[in-house]
Formats: C-alpha cells, structure tokens, sequence
C-alpha cells in the first residue's frame, strides 16, 4: 500500500493542532490532522465549564503577565496572533463573542461546542484532510530531518514537516495522555517534568468532608507562605468545598502560585470581606440583642450558610444550643477572628489527571520562539500545551494554544 504523502502533519486535533492545520492549508499546504479521537476538540467541549473562556480581551504584554510559566517566550508568538485576532477570527467564523469579568471572553451563546465547531469549520474550510489515528512515533532520515510519523495502526503518512500538538496530560479522557512528550523525546528534546498546575487542593482538616458540596461566593482568598507577611496570592470570587478539601476558580487560581512542599502555605477564607472587623462586631450586637433568646446555631443562620454553621461553631468553641445572652466577649472575638480568617492548611495537589493545565513539557530552549520549529530536529514543529509554558485561568491557556498553533501553521515548511 502507498504510504500517503503530505505536505505538513499535526498531530493533535485541539485548539492548537485545529488553529495550525487550518493556517497551514490556507497556505496552499496539503495538511492532514491526526487525531486519536473520533471527534477533534474534546477538550475544548469541557472549558469554562461548557461556556469555553476562549481568551481574555487583553494586550500582548497583559498576556505574557499571565503566561506563569516561560512568558517570555511567547513574545512572538502573542505579537502574530493576539487576543484581538482570536476574537475576530471567532466573530469571522460566526460566532458572536461577549466579555465579562476580568476581560474574560465567551461565546454570546454560552456553548463551547460553538468554539469547538468553528475550529474545525475553519479547518475543513481549507481543506484540511482528518485522520483518525494515534500517532506513535516522529521519524527522521538519517540527516536528520523529519519526514513522516508512524501510527499505532501501523499506517505511515510521510510528510516534509510534522507539528506536536497533542496537549498535556490532564484530563485524559479527552485523548490528552501525553504521548507529545515520549514522542518528542524519542527524537532528543528535553522534557520538563509534567506537574499539575491549576489543580484542586488536598487539606489537613477532615471537617472539609462535611462541607462537601458547599460553594461559597463573594468571599476572598489569601494564600500565606510562612516566613512571609504579605500574601502570594489574593484574590475575590467563588471557591468549593469537597470530600478532600477544596477547589473551584479561586482555589485553582492560588494553586498555581504554590509548589515544592505544601505545608507551608496557609488558604484564608474571608468569609465577609465587605465588612470590617469593628463592622461585623456591631452587626453580630446587633444580631445578638435582636434574637438574644435565641440558639447561637439558629442565630448564626443570619450570617452563613446552613452546612458551615456545625462546623463553625465546633472551631469557635461554643456549643451550637448556647443561648445568645450567655455569650461572652472573647467568644464574640473569636466568631469575628474565624468569619474574617477562616483558615485551611494544605495537604498536597489532586492528581494531574484532575489539573486544569499542565505545567512542565516540551524545553522552550529548544524551540525557536520565532518560528515554534525545534531547534534539535529540522522540519519538527510544536504547538500548545504540550510545550512547557502555561498561565493563569482567565482565557489565557487557549490564547497560548491558538498563538503557538498560528504561528507554527505560518512557518510550517517556509524556506526562512
Ligand atoms: C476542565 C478544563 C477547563 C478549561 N477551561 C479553560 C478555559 O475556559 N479557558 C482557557 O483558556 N483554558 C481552559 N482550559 C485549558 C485549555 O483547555 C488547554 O490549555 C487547551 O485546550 C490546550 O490545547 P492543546 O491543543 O494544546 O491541547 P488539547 O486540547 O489537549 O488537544 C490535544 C489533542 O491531541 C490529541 N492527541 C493526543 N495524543 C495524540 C496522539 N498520539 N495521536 C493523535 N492525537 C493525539 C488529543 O486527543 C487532543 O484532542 C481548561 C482545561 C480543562 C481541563
């Protein structure tokens, strides 16, 4: 049987792999898409929990800011393709965009699968050719130029340029394994360890199991490193309790500005951050005089959800059957204390497989930043995730995809 031959190979259909096969084929390239599933952009299907955050509607420079890990080799990469340019090619591509907080942006729709589908319109529209294969392994001739990729099928497609797009590792069930990183270190690139980044967090306290299921708004988190007065990470939003600990946007936000040993952070929860301390005691007067016949538990109901009242009143020692007029001062104190430091102490980070994004990857000092060529393998291109660069929550990661992607699909195959 022929082999099929091809001008350029992606090998991964997510955002990346689905931005560069279309540029490329819009290049008069004949470029096919690999892809282990039997849908492309899986992943992008769970994003922004369904409503995909598809980029955040901000400057190059804010973008960079926001890539935590190797910012500053996606300078060129963010100047070809920036936010501007993905919200334009998604309004060419029909799909009418909005931005909300924090210049997140979305689909009017609020459908992921709107995202999902115009990545793969736009590369159908160049007529990219869709494999349905795992790709197992990159080859190159004995000069050491790539020239076609081999398939867990046994099938061979030869190709003058080959681009790893494959993703992270996390959420597997979306056909990212990381099979880009065994690929590509099979052919002598380096592979910074893959950790989870973005991920829910494990906590000592075992009360968190009777929160589960409780999520809190409005409140603001303070991640605290010992030895440190000011916080590393502060921020205002919504965070989630679970049966291990905790979780949801702040959480995984603060969990990416922690590594190394855990212990020695510390999650402050402000439970009423629109109030101060003297505030709260004058409200809590207030309350107390109102209901002073009262259960301290059916009293503390005014002020917080019901699931966090048992555990509330066993941290601040009084028994949940107390009247109110029987307490004193110093257990005012304490209430006020915990209501405006209601602390967790963590354990250790969910397993990757649970980690919105994966930090660690393909070495960026072996990539040129100009081009997303490697510089070990002439003709091997990379694009996404799987390289080692990641970034805040906020729309930032896809922006990351779709610029690496563009520019490797601008590049692909050019005489420079
Ligand atoms: C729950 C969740 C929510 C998220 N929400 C957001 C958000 O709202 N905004 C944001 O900016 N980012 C978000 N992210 C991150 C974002 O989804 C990723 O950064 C982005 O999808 C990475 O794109 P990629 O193309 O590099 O990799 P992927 O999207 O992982 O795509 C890789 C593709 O390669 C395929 N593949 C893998 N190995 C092979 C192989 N050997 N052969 C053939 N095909 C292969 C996979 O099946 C997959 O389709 C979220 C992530 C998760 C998990």
């Amino acid at each position: 049987m022929p082999i099929k031959e091809f001008d350029v190979i992606v090998i991964g259909g997510g955002a990346a792999g689905l931005m560069c096969a279309g540029t490329a084929a819009k290049r008069g390239l004949y470029t096919a898409l690999l892809e282990r599933n039997q849908r492309p952009a899986r992943k992008v299907l769970v994003t922004g929990k369904g409503r995909c955050n598809v980029t955040n509607n901000c400057e190059p420079q804010q973008l960079i800011q926001a890539a935590k890990t190797n910012g500053r080799f996606l300078y060129s990469a963010f100047s070809a393709f920036q936010s501007k340019d993905t919200m334009d090619f998604f309004e060419q591509q029909g799909v009418a965009l909005k931005t909300e907080r924090g210049n997140r942006v979305f689909p009017v729709s609020d459908k992921a699968m709107d995202i999902a589908d115009a990545l793969v319109g736009y590369a159908k529209h160049h007529r990219v050719n869709f494999v349905h294969a795992r790709c197992t392994e990159v080859c190159k001739d004995e000069n050491g130029q790539v020239f076609g990729v081999l398939c867990e099928d046994g099938e061979k497609y030869s190709a003058k340029a080959v681009v790893i797009a494959t993703g992270g590792k996390s959420y597997p069930l979306t056909g990212s394994t990381g099979d880009g990183y065994a690929i590509a270190a099979a052919l002598g690139h380096t592979i910074i360890k893959p950790v989870p980044s973005l991920v829910p967090i494990v906590t000592n306290e075992s009360w968190c199991n009777e929160l589960m299921g409780l999520s809190l708004r409005n409140v603001t988190l303070k991640l605290m490193e010992k030895g440190k007065n000011k916080p590393v990470f502060h921020e205002m939003g919504e965070m989630l309790f679970t049966h291990f600990g905790v979780s949801g946007p702040l959480v995984l936000s603060a969990s990416s500005h922690m590594s190394g040993d855990l212990s020695r952070y510390r999650l402050q929860i402000d439970l009423k951050p629109a109030l101060s301390q003297e505030q709260l005691d004058a409200r809590l007067l207030r309350d107390f005089e109102k209901y002073k016949n009262k259960n301290f538990g059916n009293v503390l109901g005014q002020l917080l959800p019901r699931k966090l009242i048992p555990v509330f009143a066993r941290l601040c020692n009084i028994p949940l059957d107390e009247k109110v007029n029987q307490i004193s001062r110093e257990q005012r104190k304490a209430m006020i204390s915990l209501l405006k430091c209601f602390s967790v102490t963590p354990k250790c980070f969910r397993p990757i497989d649970e980690a919105i994004i994966t930090s660690g990857g393909i070495k960026v000092g072996e990539i040129n930043p100009k081009t997303m060529e490697s510089k070990l393998v002439p003709g091997l291109y990379f694009a996404g995730e799987v390289i080692d660069v990641d970034a805040y929550t906020g729309g930032f990661n896809l922006q990351i995809a779709f610029s690496t992607g563009f520019l490797a699909g601008s590049h692909v195959c050019k005489q420079e």
